[in-house]
């Protein structure tokens, strides 16, 4: 468990020194008996988070292990974890050159990039603006997101999901690129979106793991080199 803390605590630093998180947003990881989850406190600052504070919660939300409060919007990721097992990553954050795509009629989250492809099936849109803080909002955020591995929060944020921290971050990355240079292009002129054919045969050649890892590996080195996280803790 000592890893997964770890890695939720450079994965949050990270995104914060990206200007993907700030104060509030927040990344899960999902323990290996699969029924509770570690998540930071809710009122823990981003850019510092300790791993040794990170809380162990439940899928009904409640805290097993570690003295302190969990974001009021733990029920995104407790519902996501009841109903996608082969999700062991959930990330929700605020990023609003990314949630613009919820804002603008006609315009959806199509992708333009290759890393895009890993949202071939479309980024739905939760229509429910509020702050998803109970177990029925998480359960309807879940309906909307599918089979889909992330979806746009309408006028308030993302959720992004996968099968690792390690590969949560490169997607997060590759998410928000992807709606930069969408939303760049369409200044440009008409844009031309990637197709089914296009994203399968990029899929069929994409080494996933080891791009996630060389992402990691980049963005780690460069934060501990800035002083964002402890060179220690990519020793270990
Ligand atoms: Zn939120």
């Amino acid at each position: 468990m000592d890893v997964m803390r770890r890695e939720i605590a450079i994965c949050t630093r990270m995104l914060v020194d990206v200007d993907i998180l700030e104060y509030s947003g927040h990344i899960s990881a999902r323990l290996p008996s699969g029924d509770a989850f570690l998540i930071q406190q809710g009122d823990d600052v981003r850019s510092n988070l300790d791993p040794s504070r990170l809380l162990v919660v439940g899928l009904d939300c409640e805290v097993v292990e570690g003295d302190g409060i969990p974001p009021s919007e733990t029920p995104i990721h407790a519902e996501i974890y009841k109903a996608r097992p082969d999700i062991r990553a959930v990330a929700h954050f605020h990023h609003d050159p990314t949630t613009m795509f919820s804002m603008v009629k006609g315009r959806p989250l199509v992708p333009v990039k290759n890393h895009a492809s890993r949202w071939s099936d479309g980024v739905p849109v939760h229509s429910d603006a509020s702050h998803i803080s109970t177990i029925s909002q998480g359960q309807e955020l879940v309906h909307t997101l599918g089979e889909s591995n992330a979806a746009l929060l309408r006028g308030h944020g993302e959720v992004v999901v996968a099968e690792s921290v390690m590969a949560l971050f490169a997607d997060i990355v590759h998410f928000v690129e992807n709606a930069q240079a969408l939303a760049h292009a369409g200044l440009l002129g008409v844009v031309e979106p990637l197709n089914t054919d296009d994203m399968e045969k990029f899929r069929s050649t994409f080494k996933r793991e080891k791009h996630a890892r060389k992402l990691w590996s980049y963005y780690s080195v460069t934060a501990a080199n800035k002083g964002v996280i402890s060179p220690e803790w990519l020793d270990e």
